[in-house]
C-alpha cells in the first residue's frame, strides 16, 4: 500500500518505523491533476521514492503534478528527503524563514540546534536513527510566512507559525477539510502527546501561545509528523494533552530546582530522569537536556528562575 487517503483529497505517505519516533508520515494533498506534500520525511524515506509510488498510484506523475514541497521545520526528519523530491519533481521546497538555514546547512542541526558535547556529535555521525544528516544542503525556493495561503489546485493551505518546537516551525491548515498538519508541535511522539523536545532555537512561550492559537481553530483531523491521525472529538484532548506535557515539565524543573536550590541541566535531567514523573524523550540524551535548557530560559523571562552563570541556576 504505497498511501492510505484519510479524507478525499489527504493521503497519508508511512515511512519506515523508527523506534520511539514512531512511523514517520508525509502528507500528500490531491486536487484534480495538482498534488502538495507536506513534509518530505528523511532521506529516502519515505521522501525519495515513496511519494512518487503514492503518487503514481493515484494516477498522477512526481514531475507533472506535484506543484510544491511544504516543510513544517527543518528538523532532519522533515526534510531530509526534500532535496531528493525536488531533483525528481522540480516542485519548489517552501519552508519559514527561521528553519531556512537548516535546509541550507544540514550540519547545523546538530552543531547549533542541539546541546551536544563533541562525543555526542561524533556519536550522532554514525547513528542511524531518524535525526541523523545523510544528506546535502539545498536553497529553498519559498520562505514562508503566518497567513501565507498555498494552492493545490483549488485547495488552499493555510501557514500557521507555532515556532515552538523550533523557531521557524509552522503548522497548515486546510480550512475546507478542517484538516491541520501539526508537524512536531502537537504530538511530537507516538502513544504520548505530553512528550516532547524542542532545539534550541525553540520557545516554551511560543509554544504554549502556538497551542492556544490551535485551540480555536476548527479541527475536525489533526495530521502529526509522527503519531496516528486524530478525529473530530479526540483533537481537543490531543491539543489539551500536550498542554499538559509543557505546563507539567516547568513545573517539574522548578520543583526539582526547588529541591536542590542550585542546579545544571545535567543535574535536572537526571533528577527528571530517576523521578519518572513526566515522560521525555528515551532515545539521545540531548533531546531532553536542549529542551531543559529552554525551558529554563523561558522561565527565566517569566521572572521564575535565575541563571547564576556558568551553567547553573535558582528559583528567583
Ligand atoms: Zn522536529
Amino acid at each position: 500500500m504505497a498511501s492510505s487517503e484519510i479524507v478525499p483529497g489527504i493521503h497519508m505517505v508511512r515511512g519506515k518505523f523508527a523506534g520511539e519516533f514512531g512511523f514517520i508520515s508525509s502528507y500528500l494533498l490531491v486536487d484534480g491533476e495538482e498534488a502538495l506534500v507536506i513534509d518530505p520525511g528523511t532521506a529516502g524515506d519515505p521522501g525519495g521514492d515513496r511519494i512518487g509510488d503514492a503518487m503514481k498510484s493515484l494516477g498522477l506523475d512526481v514531475r507533472k503534478n506535484l506543484v510544491g514541497i511544504l516543510c513544517t521545520h527543518g528538523h532532519p526528519d522533515h526534510v531530509g528527503g526534500a532535496g531528493r523530491l525536488k531533483r525528481n519533481s522540480g516542485a519548489p521546497v517552501m519552508i519559514h524563514r527561521d528553519d531556512a538555514e537548516l535546509l541550507r546547512d544540514p550540519q547545523m542541526f546538530l552543531n547549533e540546534r542541539l546541546l551536544m558535547d563533541r562525543a555526542a556529535r561524533f556519536a550522532m555521525k554514525l547513528d542511524k536513527g531518524p535525526l541523523r544528516v545523510n544528506y546535502r544542503g539545498i536553497e529553498p525556493d519559498h520562505l514562508l510566512e503566518s497567513g501565507d495561503e498555498i494552492s493545490v489546485g483549488a485547495v488552499k493551505v493555510r501557514v500557521v507559525a507555532t515556532r515552538g518546537h523550533s523557531a521557524g516551525h509552522c503548522a497548515f491548515y486546510a480550512p475546507e477539510t478542517k484538516a491541520l498538519f501539526s508537524g512536531d508541535e502537537v504530538n511530537n511522539y507516538p502513544n504520548d502527546p505530553r512528550k516532547f523536545y524542542v532545539d534550541l532555537s525553540g520557545s516554551i512561550v511560543s509554544k504554549r501561545a502556538a497551542l492556544d492559537t490551535i485551540s480555536k481553530l476548527s479541527i475536525d483531523y489533526l495530521l502529526p509528523s509522527h503519531d496516528v491521525p486524530y478525529l473530530f472529538r479526540d483533537v481537543k484532548l490531543q491539543i489539551e494533552a500536550v498542554k499538559d506535557g509543557v505546563i507539567h515539565l516547568q513545573d517539574t524543573i522548578l520543583s526539582h530546582l526547588g529541591a536542590r536550590e542550585e542546579a545544571d541541566v545535567v543535574q535536572l535531567v537526571f533528577d527528571i530522569r530517576r523521578a519518572r514523573s513526566v515522560p521525555v524523550p528515551e532515545t539521545m540524551d540531548s533531546l531532553l537536556s536542549t529542551t531543559v535548557l529552554v525551558v529554563l530560559r523561558g522561565l527565566k523571562n517569566a521572572g521564575l528562575v535565575r541563571d547564576l552563570g556558568n551553567g547553573v541556576w535558582t528559583k528567583a
